[in-house]
């Protein structure tokens, strides 16, 4: 039986979305759900953040599956609807959808079903979904909607900012203004914070917050791991040392045999790879964390496995448990050494890695074991 288990701790993300709404007084909380709740189980995810106002998905099979478990809460589709058979599975599913491009506007004028709740999403700037918010543009898509009154209830205005996680980017205030000319006159609760806007621009913690990875204790600035900002990591991936043994300096270590052990070595070999959701590209910087220290990953990550040296952990032993991150060491320091987020780390682990709730009991005996922030580069 493979060892490889990812631990979800509903309490972490509780306590995550607290520390959210504290942020964010008199804001509702769409939690966001999508990619299978960043990777951590949309529903188990979903019944953890109970307490949120909403949650956001990305598809309408996401809000089925969440109406099908009895969640009742509202559910939001990030990306709306591509095609006119969506509209009555989102009616039925009380979905409320993101509108953003005239296409969808076009098919709703033949819907002839029951009025459907939308979030209008404008493109202030990033140029990925929305509306033009010019203020010609507002005009017409204002008019547009008064037209589809009958069918479309918008409920909630929305943007998204492009450079939330760099507080001095000045694209963050050019959207903003952009936002509050082209809604100017309507009185609809508006949504534009993302984690990020959430932690770092205050005047976007009103209307809907939109939080993802900081519910998960991820975090979504560059450098700065979940922990660091105050969040517990809701993930924790582990599995175990398989074998161990002593390569001669100047062998090579794994295929290619990329790493080549400068002095003697002691290898350990862990059940986790590619395979499981370890990203192949982790540099020479990717460390695991065996008991109270952290081992470097030598040479190429395969599918099922990676190896480790061992040198500075002389009393790990075959059968002992690793972590490949998790509250003992930041996904953040992870995806950093891959080039990447620790969101993708997280919706990266794979099907074979077996999924279990539980609590960390204690998380200050847990960050006692080895205290890592992304400061710390070893
Ligand atoms: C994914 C997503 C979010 C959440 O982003 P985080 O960085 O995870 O907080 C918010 N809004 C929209 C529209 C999204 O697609």
């Amino acid at each position: 039986m493979r060892t490889a288990i990812a631990e979800i701790d509903p309490d972490a993300l509780r306590t995550n979305l607290a520390r959210v709404k504290s942020l964010c007084p008199g804001a509702r909380v769409l939690a966001v759900v999508k990619a299978d709740g960043y990777g951590h189980g949309l529903l188990r995810v979903a019944a953890a953040l109970a307490a949120a106002d909403g949650y956001g998905v990305a598809s309408l099979d996401d809000a089925a599956r969440l109406r099908e478990a009895g969640f009742r809460q509202r559910i939001v589709v990030l990306s709306g609807f591509d095609e006119a058979r969506d509209l009555p599975e989102a009616a039925a599913l009380r979905a409320e959808l993101v509108l953003h491009d005239d296409s969808q506007l076009e098919r709703l004028g033949a819907w002839r079903g029951e009025q459907l709740c939308a979030w209008i999403k404008l493109d202030t700037g990033m140029h990925r979904l929305g509306f033009d918010c010019a203020p010609a543009s507002m005009a017409s898509l204002r008019a547009r909607l008064a037209a589809l009154a009958a069918r479309v209830d918008p409920v909630v205005w929305m943007t998204h900012l492009a450079c939330a996680d760099q507080p001095g980017h000045p694209l963050n205030a050019l959207q903003q203004r952009r936002f509050a000319t082209a809604i100017d006159g309507w009185s609809c609760p508006t949504s534009i914070a993302n984690s990020a806007g959430v932690l770092l621009h205050p005047a976007t913690r009103s209307g809907w917050v939109r939080p993802g990875g900081l519910l998960y204790g991820l975090s979504p600035i560059a450098g700065r791991s979940g922990a660091d900002l105050g969040f517990v990591p809701a993930m924790r991936v582990k599995s175990r040392i398989i074998a161990a043994h002593r390569v001669a300096a100047g062998e090579g270590i794994g295929y290619g045999a990329v790493a080549v052990a400068d002095r003697e070595l002691r290898v350990g070999v862990v059940s986790f790879g590619y395979g499981d959701g370890y990203p192949r590209h982790a540099g020479p910087s990717a460390r695991v964390r065996v008991g109270a220290r952290l081992a470097p990953v030598l040479g190429r990550v395969s599918m099922d496995l990676i190896t480790i040296d061992l040198s500075g952990v002389p009393e790990a032993q075959v059968g002992d448990e690793v972590e490949l991150w998790g509250p003992g060491l930041p996904a953040e320091h992870l995806a950093e050494a891959a080039e990447t987020i620790g969101y993708e780390l997280t919706c990266g682990v794979t099907r074979r890695v077996r999924f279990v709730e539980k609590a960390v009991v204690s998380r200050t005996a847990e960050a006692q074991g080895t205290s890592v922030s992304m400061t710390c580069s070893t």
